[in-house]
C-alpha cells in the first residue's frame, strides 16, 4: 500500500488540484481564498454533500467514479432548484489507500465531470486520516434573483412529474453488491448508473421556468415527494404503475413475481439522482417539448391534492409502505 507521504498535502494540490483550478477565481490555489466576482442580477446557490467509505461508497468502488459521484450528487440539488453551477469547493480525506495512483485517478474522474458539466475547481481543503477515506463538495450555481425553486410550491391540481427512470440507484446497488442476476450488460449498465448517477444539469433552465416545486431523488422518490407534500401543505397521489424504468430495471421487474413488492423496492431504495417535480397542467405540453429538445424521459406520475402526505396506488389500491415513515397521513 502506498505510503501517503509519498503523496504529501502540497504536492497534492500543486500537482493534481492546481491544474483543475479556475483560471482566476482559484488563484492558482496558491492562496488562502478563493474570490468568486458576484454576478449582477443572480442568486448564488450553494449546497454540500459529504461521502464516506463503507457508508456512501465502497471500498472497491474506483476512485474515479467516486469523485464523479461527489461532484454528480451536488450538481443534482443545484438542478433540481433550477440553478446552473459553475464551480465547486472539495475537502479530501485521504486514507491509507489513497496513494498517488489514486489521487490521480480521482482527479481524473473529476477533470472529465469538470468538462461534462462546465464547472471549474475554486478551493478546498486536503488532509490524511487512519481511518476510511471521506470526502466533501460545495456546488456553487448562479440563478437570476429570486427564482429558485423550492421543495415548497406545490399547488393542489398541479402534476407530479420525473425525469429518466427510477430504481437504478437501488438496483446498482444490489449489482455492485453481486446480489442481481441479470445478463452481464444489464448489470453493468446498474453500477455504471449506482457509481456514476446522471444529474439533469441541462434541465434546470425548465425547472426553474416551469416547476412550482422540485427535489432530486436522493432518498427514494417515495421520501422525496414526501418533503415536497410536506414543505408545500398539500397531498401528492402516484400511481406505481406509471413509475418508468430504465431497460435494465425493467428486465429486473419482469422477473418479479410480486410486482408491487418490486415496485416498492424501486420507489424506497434511492440514489436515483433524477428530479421529481410539479408543475401546472397547462405547462405539461412545453415541459414535453423541452424535455424531448434535450432527450430526456419525463414522465407524468401523479398529481397533489389538498390532503397531507404521499399516498402511492397499484391496481387503484393505495399501498402502505414498511417504512411508513414516509408517509405522513
Ligand atoms: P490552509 O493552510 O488555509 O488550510 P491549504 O494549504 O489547505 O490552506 O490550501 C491552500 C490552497 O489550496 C487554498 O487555495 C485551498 O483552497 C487549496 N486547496 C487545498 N486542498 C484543496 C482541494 N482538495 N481541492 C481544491 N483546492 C484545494
Ligand atoms: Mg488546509
Amino acid at each position: 500500500m502506498a505510503s501517503v507521504d509519498v503523496a504529501g498535502e502540497f504536492e497534492t494540490i500543486r500537482r493534481l488540484f492546481a491544474p483543475l483550478a479556475h483560471p482566476e477565481w482559484g488563484r492558482g490555489l496558491k492562496d488562502d481564498v478563493a474570490v468568486v466576482p458576484s454576478r449582477p442580477g443572480y442568486d448564488l446557490v450553494l449546497t454540500k454533500d459529504a461521502i464516506v467509505e463503507g457508508v456512501h461508497f465502497l471500498p472497491t468502488d474506483p476512485l474515479d467514479t467516486v469523485a464523479k459521484k461527489l461532484l454528480r450528487v451536488n450538481l443534482s440539488d443545484l438542478a433540481a432548484k433550477g440553478a446552473e453551477p459553475f464551480g465547486y469547493l472539495l475537502a479530501c480525506h485521504w486514507s491509507e489507500r489513497c496513494g498517488w495512483p489514486e489521487r490521480m485517478a480521482f482527479c481524473d474522474g473529476l477533470r472529465a465531470d469538470q468538462k461534462a458539466f462546465g464547472v471549474a475547481l475554486v478551493g478546498g481543503d486536503t488532509v490524511v486520516t487512519p481511518g476510511p477515506a471521506g470526502f466533501s463538495l460545495t456546488a456553487l450555481g448562479w440563478i437570476p434573483k429570486g427564482r429558485t425553486v423550492g421543495r415548497a410550491g406545490a399547488r393542489p391540481g398541479d402534476a407530479v412529474f420525473v425525469t429518466g427512470a427510477i430504481g437504478d440507484g437501488w438496483l446498482g446497488l444490489q449489482a455492485a453488491q453481486n446480489k442481481l442476476s441479470l445478463a452481464s450488460d444489464r448489470l453493468a449498465a446498474l453500477i455504471d448508473h449506482y457509481r456514476a448517477p446522471m444529474p439533469r444539469v441541462e434541465f434546470a433552465p425548465v425547472i426553474r421556468d416551469l416547476a412550482t416545486a422540485s427535489i432530486d431523488i436522493s432518498d427514494g422518490l417515495i421520501a422525496d415527494l414526501g418533503h415536497v407534500a410536506e414543505a408545500g401543505g398539500v397531498g401528492v397521489e402516484i400511481d406505481l404503475e406509471l413509475i418508468p424504468l430504465s431497460a435494465a430495471g425493467q428486465a429486473w421487474f419482469d422477473g418479479r413475481v410480486d410486482e408491487q413488492a418490486a415496485l416498492e423496492k424501486l420507489v424506497t431504495g434511492g440514489d436515483d439522482y433524477e428530479l421529481a417535480f410539479t408543475a401546472a397542467i397547462r405547462d405539461e405540453a412545453a415541459l414535453r417539448r423541452e424535455a424531448e429538445r434535450r432527450h430526456l424521459r419525463l414522465t407524468r406520475i401523479g398529481q397533489v391534492t389538498t390532503g397531507r402526505g404521499v399516498i402511492a396506488r397499484f391496481g387503484g389500491r393505495p399501498v402502505s409502505f414498511e417504512a411508513a415513515g414516509y408517509t405522513h397521513d
